[in-house]
C-alpha cells in the first residue's frame, strides 16, 4: 500500500473559519464587558463537526488516514533514558517559534490558541467555553485549537528540542501523528511552505478583567 504525500492528515472542516471568526466576535464583546453577548458566540463556536475531525485523527491507528505501517523504524524509537533533554524547548525557544509561525498549525493551517489563554477564558465561561481534565467536556474548537509545540524529528526518534527541529501545530496534527516521521507520515515538510499569515492572533487580545 502506497500513500501519495501530503500537507496534513487530514484537512479541518470548513466550519473552523466561521468558527475563528465567532471567536475573534466573542473576545471583542468580552472586552466591551458584554458578557452574554461573548458567551452565546462562544457556544456558537464549539462545533460537533470539528470533534468529528479531531476524534478520527487522534482515535485508533487507521492505516488508510496515518500511513500503513512502516517494515522498520528509521530512526529507531529510543528508550526514555536515550532520549535528548530537555523533552520542552525553553521559554525564549517558544518565543522565537511562535514570532516566526504565529497562531497557525504549520501542517494544516488551523487556527490555534495557547492553553494559558483557553484556560483564561475558560475560567471567565466554564460553561459556554469549557476546558476540563475530561476531554469529554472540553469546548471542540479549544480542545483541537489547543496550540503544540511539535518536533518535525520525533522526540522519541532522537528529535532535539530545538526552534529548528520545531514548528507550531494544532492538537490534531500533533497527536495524530504520534511519534511517527514525517516519512512514515506521508507528510511534506511543513518548513517548505510559507508561514500563513492573517489577523487571528490566538485570542491573545482577550483581556480577563476588561
Ligand atoms: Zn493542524
Amino acid at each position: 500500500m502506497t500513500m501519495a504525500m501530503r500537507r496534513c492528515l487530514l484537512e479541518p472542516p470548513p466550519e473552523v473559519w466561521p468558527a475563528a471568526e465567532r471567536l475573534l466576535e466573542a473576545v471583542r464583546l468580552h472586552n466591551a464587558n458584554d458578557m452574554s453577548g461573548a458567551a452565546e458566540c462562544f457556544r456558537e463556536a464549539d462545533l460537533p463537526i470539528i470533534g468529528v475531525w479531531f476524534k478520527k485523527v487522534v482515535g485508533p491507528y487507521d492505516a488508510s488516514l496515518h500511513g500503513p505501517h512502516p517494515e522498520a523504524l528509521d530512526p529507531p524509537r529510543l528508550p526514555m533514558h536515550e532520549r535528548r533533554r530537555p523533552r520542552m524547548v525553553s521559554s525564549a525557544g517558544r518565543r522565537d517559534i511562535l514570532a516566526r509561525d504565529g497562531y497557525h498549525c504549520r501542517f494544516c493551517g488551523m487556527p490555534v490558541i495557547p492553553k494559558d489563554t483557553i484556560k483564561a477564558i475558560a475560567s471567565v465561561y466554564p460553561k459556554d467555553a469549557p476546558w476540563t481534565d475530561n476531554a469529554a467536556e472540553q469546548h471542540r474548537f479549544f480542545q483541537a485549537a489547543n496550540l503544540q509545540f511539535d518536533h518535525i524529528i520525533p522526540h522519541a526518534r532522537g528529535g532535539e528540542s530545538s526552534v529548528g527541529n520545531m514548528v507550531v501545530t494544532c492538537a490534531v496534527c500533533n497527536y495524530g501523528r504520534m511519534s511517527n516521521t514525517l516519512e512514515e507520515s506521508f507528510l511534506i515538510d511543513p518548513r517548505a511552505f510559507p508561514v500563513q499569515r492573517s489577523s487571528w492572533d490566538g485570542l491573545q487580545c482577550f483581556v480577563p478583567q476588561p
